[in-house]
């Protein structure tokens, strides 16, 4: 069967999910467009203070009367893992759906997020009969123990670019540990989220351990990240969002939160490199999504007697691009996610051209429906540029050369994000003694972007954010430690 559907003819489950209910929009909503053409097509509900308290409480009793927090582990395993089987199973119903409101392409979907999202599921599941506490090194008249248990309910939010796996993320790690979730997805592409849930109370997950509430940051974000109840934030979204929830967690209570922010990613490409590889690498990583990547790497730093070979085989790969609506199998290039944030790329875009910058491809957006951006290549701009110092999260990469390792190192420090890095090198003790200097909590060498080694723990360094997702340490911060020490 072709992946290919009909965009007006789409089932979706439209509304908050709490406990074991769908429950419709009441009031006004949020009117909703598909970045494939700009055509209006629902309206996000909007949750209330009000529903988040009763989402809240739905979690609190749901871990009561289910003892999940207490369960033998090994049976949080196996629910999470029949979840992960019957989300490979529903992988068609949920690409499509995700496909519909996001800039994700339907092809991209079923063997790349919705199956990483299933893995991933199953990568945390294992932790919950593995991870335990520790006996601790105490005198023989005494015994000492760090014991670990869960949060409670743990407040999720997540943004639009990933929509399934940012939920992936957040799920995972929350339920595996013990935990329930009260979880927000972005008001842009929330309904793949509400199937997800879904799904894992058709797997035999208890009702109440995932709540997906809708709504915008303001409004219902805030009621989360402020209520007492919740005992745990963690968030994936901008920078200037996971400033505005620190402080306001600071106001109205103290709580941990992982905060996972966002990034302007430098690739340092030196002489010595396999220009091709690199060239590929590079493209993939400011076209994939069209830049709308938290680790896009938006920033080359290339040795200046390879500048113009690597542009060259990059501006080839940029020109190749073609536009396509999310609903199509065979689309590979994504469109913007909403019209305004096409306008601001523009505008970032349009301010960098100053001086000798030069544009050697895109700077526009495409013609046709939809909200698509051409890919653009900004050659020769400075550290001040507008186009390096803010994360676009568009196609745009910017370049600047160098001819020495002690240039790169200071131009790849950027003052305010430290996400990630690539360095492309064939000098093994190079990328070694350069990946220690590199201020970034992924550094990525002779490739760049993500594999599926979820074992590899993901967060910032910098205000690209605090703590980490995936990995043993996403697991980990899901639970608290409690020291225990018994008089012998
Ligand atoms: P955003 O910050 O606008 O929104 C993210 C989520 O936060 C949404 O659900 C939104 O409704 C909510 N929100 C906004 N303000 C809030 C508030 N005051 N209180 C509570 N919730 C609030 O981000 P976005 O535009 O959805 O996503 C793009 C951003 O996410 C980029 O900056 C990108 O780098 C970042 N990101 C980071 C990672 C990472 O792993 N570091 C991964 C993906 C995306």
């Amino acid at each position: 069967m072709s992946l290919t559907f009909d965009p007006d003819r789409l089932p979706l489950p439209i509304g908050h999910w709490i406990g074991d209910r769908l429950i419709p929009a009441s009031g006004e909503g949020l009117r909703m467009r598909r970045p494939s053409d700009g055509r209006a097509y629902a309206d996000c509900p909007v949750a209330s203070a009000d529903l988040v308290d009763e989402a809240v409480a739905t979690a609190q009793a749901a871990l009561k009367t289910s003892n999940w927090g207490n369960l033998r582990p090994r049976e949080r395993t196996n629910i999470l893992h029949r979840w992960a089987t019957l989300i490979e199973a529903e992988a068609e119903t949920l690409a499509k759906v995700e496909a519909l409101s996001s800039t994700r392409p339907v092809g991209q979907l079923v063997a790349g997020d919705v199956a990483v999202t299933a893995e991933q599921i199953r990568f945390f599941a294992e932790f919950a009969d593995k991870e335990g506490g520790d006996l601790a090194p105490t005198d023989d008249g005494s015994l000492g123990l760090v014991m670990t248990e869960p949060y409670g309910v743990v407040g999720a939010i997540t943004p639009w670019n990933f929509p399934l796996s940012m939920a992936g993320w957040k799920l995972g790690p929350a339920l595996a540990a013990g935990n329930a979730v009260v979880l927000k997805p972005s008001e842009m592409t929330p309904f793949s989220t509400v199937l997800l849930a879904q799904l894992a109370v058709k797997a035999g997950l208890p009702a109440g351990l995932i709540n997906i509430v809708l709504g915008d940051g303001p409004t219902t974000g805030a009621a989360i990240t402020r209520h007492p109840g919740i005992a745990k934030v963690s968030f994936t979204g901008s920078t200037a969002a996971g400033s505005a929830i620190m402080a306001d967690i600071a106001r109205t209570g103290v709580k941990p939160m992982t905060l996972e922010l966002g990034g302007k990613s430098p690739q340092i490409v030196f002489a010595d490199a396999d220009l091709d590889k690199a060239a590929a690498a590079i493209a993939t990583s400011v076209l994939s999504n069209a830049g709308q990547a938290c680790v896009a790497g938006s920033r080359l730093l290339v040795e200046r007697s390879v500048a113009d070979a690597l542009l060259e085989r990059i501006v080839g790969h940029m020109r190749a691009v073609r536009p396509g609506p999310t609903w199509n199998a065979d689309t590979r290039y994504s469109p913007i996610i909403s019209e305004r944030q096409r306008d601001r790329i523009h505008a970032i875009v349009s301010a960098s051209l100053t001086g000798s910058v030069e544009c050697l491809t895109g700077g526009g957006p495409m013609d046709g429906d939809g909200y698509f951006y051409a890919p653009t290549l900004l050659d020769g701009v400075d550290q001040t540029s507008p186009a390096v110092m803010e994360e676009i999260f568009g196609p745009v990469l910017t370049v600047q050369r160098f001819d020495a390792e002690e240039e790169a190192m200071a131009l790849a420090d950027h003052p305010t994000y430290g996400l990630a890095a690539g360095l492309y090198t064939r000098d093994l003790s190079r990328a070694l003694r350069l990946t220690r200097r590199l201020p970034a909590g992924t550094v990525w060498v002779n490739r760049y972007g993500r594999s599926r080694d979820h074992i590899l723990p993901t967060g910032g360094y910098k205000r690209s954010g605090i703590g980490k997702d995936l990995g043993r340490e996403a697991y980990l911060s899901n639970r608290r430690s409690k020291s225990v020490l018994i008089g012998l």
